[in-house]
């Protein structure tokens, strides 16, 4: 193994771990940094660490464009709030800014009361580990979210992961844990692998390393994908399920349908460890595969194949992303797809679907800030009663909830925000962005930390903290956002001199902290912080540094083990003590125990009017691999790959409205508008369109109106802040209508 860092002749190479910013989701890549004389030299994947092992997607590899990018903000600025809006940013030094955020936190508090303080993360950047326990023990406020409606992304994914299993939000195995990774002798290659709703290549998404499913099937596994969107795994699958945008839950309802009634059941398993069988295969008699063949579009035949290989097959895995998270139906479709896995046999076995155990790392400095806060505030989070669902399961204030309090002033009002690196008005996160940025520049003060400015902050912020990159700070990456994580990897400052006066977002929560609440934070560095968060883990940050990456010890069929419930007794830490195929937390919110299917909410069987004059079916969000959502837009060489906002329709669709390749088009429907231009692709079915999310365009003018473009563009405008499911989670960015109309130029 090479050293971590080795120096010759004035050249410094650093062997560490990528993460953010510019923004990527903790994947914890291998990287091996050049620098010499204090510049950047090259940055290059690291052969040595044992997931990624030496490859890197071009975010990475062009890390050289954002260190030395015209746009990186190098200085804290300042300006005055009757200001916002226009370009008067005014140098300040880390001391005076501290004396205004003091200022600012302590009349708020006193006038207020610390709840209407919020803090918004963004998508899964470092700073997402610091931000909650930064605004209890810093800010004292109880109001740290994730700010996209029904908490679309991920949210329900854990949250339904925690109803069904009690565990952490499980994840296809691809042997992350073992130092010889496939070569384990406990590990087994999945024979079939689902991938639903995701695109791994792309997105590495949630810390999934997407590369691992070439690996695995280089050794032999076969595909099954399910998508709106040929993608590359699509166009590489035993079967491919291209259904209409937001119909999951009825594709996987018919896919266990087929299971239960062709008995591809693992008995053993379901009778020992699943509550609920028997109500479930009566409940998936209503969904045979002629009804979701009538609804979603994948022909019958298809499903009844994809569930008899799942099924008769072991084992098989399952690899589930973002489009099953953003939709009203989405937490019945996550419950669909677990039933899937837990009726086959499939969790926590060889190859089969990993369950989590809470890593320890930051466990307790976290659980110290949440009691720090005291139960009287953490009762004050926004979440408003219909959303109880929400409320007992996860700790985060609910971000359709606050939106209305800070639009109607009402339980409280919301009087300041700190952004942790989240660029909002322009990212995937916010629907209906305009409402958002009205409450937003009500507020009486905002603070931003970010590389660039931003709309956001451009829009609305007093206060703008610059940041270091991945490759200018030490950190620690953790894959899984900290419950199935299979490693820790160390980030590393590795010399680049870009100035003093830029921090990393670890760095500006002890700074804080030490100001605003010194009890709580007695580190001076991160180093010393990243230490006292290893203890229980038994190593220090050193340790991390010197090995890079630590794996996690891991044990196959934790259920058996007594691993998973705090007691340490066999089975699942729910009320049954099994895997609930019927919940019986559900109905205590209103909802049903058992999976079911739901149209969206703006679509052609729901609102067959709205649909005469909205045809087509608008889905969004899915990832391109040069950019990190709203990121890296100001970076040549990406923007080379993908210049503009691509809107992509089938060619007979095409057709019809008299649309070509390059041609713009404004999408429209009744939330908003906004103008992207056309792909032709035979890989998207006709009646359906994809629009790219996160478009602003760093060369245009920042001022507002204008804010760098970002309404031009913006997708987000058509989806509303509404349509969340009765549990509180889902919104439905993955499908609704629009229409579609030919202009001259972005500008139109
Ligand atoms: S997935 Fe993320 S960490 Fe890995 S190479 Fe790409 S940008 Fe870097």
């Amino acid at each position: 193994m090479s050293e971590w860092r080795e120096e010759h002749d004035g050249v410094i190479t650093t062997r560490a771990c990528a993460w953010s910013p510019p923004g990527c989701h903790p994947v914890s890549c291998g990287i091996v940094v050049t620098v010499k004389d204090g510049k950047l030299v090259k940055v290059e994947g690291d052969p040595e660490h044992p997931i990624t092992q030496g490859r890197l997607c071009p975010r990475c590899l062009d890390l050289k464009e954002i260190e030395y990018n015209k746009d990186r903000v190098l200085h804290p600025l300042k300006r005055d709030p009757k200001d916002r809006g226009k370009d008067k940013w005014v140098q300040t030094t880390w001391d005076e800014a501290l004396d205004l955020i003091e200022e600012h936190v302590n009349k708020i508090k006193q006038e207020y009361g610390p709840e209407s303080i919020m803090v918004l993360q963004g998508t899964g950047r470092e700073a997402d580990s610091y931000a909650f326990s930064f605004g209890y023990s810093v800010l004292g406020t109880p109001n740290a979210l994730f700010s996209m409606s029904g908490y679309s992304c991920y949210g329900p994914r854990t949250a339904v992961a925690d109803y069904v299993l009690g565990a952490g939000y499980p994840e296809l195995d691809y042997a992350a844990y073992f130092p010889e990774r496939y070569n384990d002798p406990r590990y087994e290659v999945p024979k079939y692998i689902i991938i639903w709703g995701k695109n791994p290549l792309y997105s590495s998404g949630d810390g999934f390393f997407g590369h691992a499913i070439i690996d695995l099937m280089k050794l032999g596994s076969k595909l099954i994908t399910v998508d709106p969107r040929v993608t590359w795994l699509a166009a590489h699958s035993e079967y491919f399920l291209q259904l209409r945008p937001g119909t999951d839950a009825i594709v996987a309802l018919a896919m266990l349908n087929v299971i239960v009634n062709e008995d591809l059941v693992d008995h053993d398993f379901v009778d020992k460890w699943c509550y609920g069988y028997k109500a479930l295969a009566e409940r998936v008699q209503e969904y045979p595969p002629s009804l979701a063949e009538t609804v979603s579009g994948v022909p019958a035949e298809t499903i009844i194949g994809a569930a008899r290989a799942f099924g008769s097959n072991h084992p098989c895995s399952v690899a589930w992303g973002l489009a099953l998270d953003e939709a009203k139906n989405g937490t019945q479709a996550g419950a669909a797809v677990m039933d899937l896995i837990a009726l086959t046999g499939n969790f926590d076995v060889p190859g089969g679907v990993t369950l989590a155990t809470p890593s320890p790392f930051m466990s307790e400095w976290q659980a110290n800030a949440l009691e720090a806060l005291g139960p009287d505030l953490w009762n004050k989070r926004a979440v408003d009663p219909e959303w109880d669902g929400f409320r007992w399961t996860f700790a985060s204030a609910h971000p359709d909830s606050i939106l209305r309090y800070a639009e109607r002033g009402k339980p409280y009002p919301i009087k300041m925000c700190w952004f942790f690196g989240s660029n909002p008005v322009a990212s995937t996160a916010f629907a209906e962005p305009d409402r958002w940025l009205n409450v937003l520049l009500k507020m009486d003060f905002n603070v931003d930390q970010d590389i660039v400015m931003t709309p956001t902050a451009m829009a609305c912020c007093d206060l703008f903290l610059p940041l270091k990159t991945t490759i200018e700070h030490q950190g620690v990456a953790f894959p899984h956002f900290g419950t199935n994580t299979h490693l820790l990897g160390a980030m590393e400052d590795s010399g680049v001199e870009i100035g003093e006066d830029c921090k990393s977002d670890l760095e500006i929560c002890i700074w804080a902290g030490k100001r605003l609440n010194p009890e709580a934070w007695p580190w001076d560095t991160p180093a010393e912080f990243l230490t006292d968060a290893l203890k229980p883990l038994g190593y220090t940050y050193e340790d991390l540094q010197k090995n890079v990456v630590i794996q996690q010890e891991f044990h196959y069929k934790k259920y058996e083990l007594g691993l998973l419930r705090p007691d340490g007794e066999q089975g699942f830490n729910t009320a049954t003590g099994k895997i609930e195929l019927k919940s019986t937390i559900y109905p205590n919110f209103g909802e049903d125990g058992l999976p079911y299917y739901e149209e969206p909410p703006m679509s052609p069987y729901s609102t067959p009017e709205l649909y005469k004059k909205y045809p087509l079916i608008l889905t969004t969000g899915a990832r391109n691999i040069a950019m990190f959502h709203s990121e890296h837009r100001q970076m040549p060489k990406l923007r080379e790959i993908n210049p503009d906002p691509i809107m992509e329709i089938n060619p007979e669709t095409a057709k019809k409205y008299g649309v070509e390749d390059g041609n713009w088009v404004a999408i429209e429907n009744p939330y908003g508008r906004c103008v992207e231009k056309v792909k032709v692709s035979q890989g998207i079915l006709p009646g359906v369109v994809h629009a790219q999310h996160g478009w602003w365009y760093p060369e245009q003018k920042g001022e507002a109106p204008n804010l760098y473009g970002v309404w031009k563009s913006n997708i987000n405008t058509l989806i509303p802040n509404e349509h969340i499911s009765k549990m509180g989670y889902g919104a439905n960015f993955k499908s609704t209508l629009c229409k579609i109309t030919k202009v001259d130029s972005l500008d139109a």
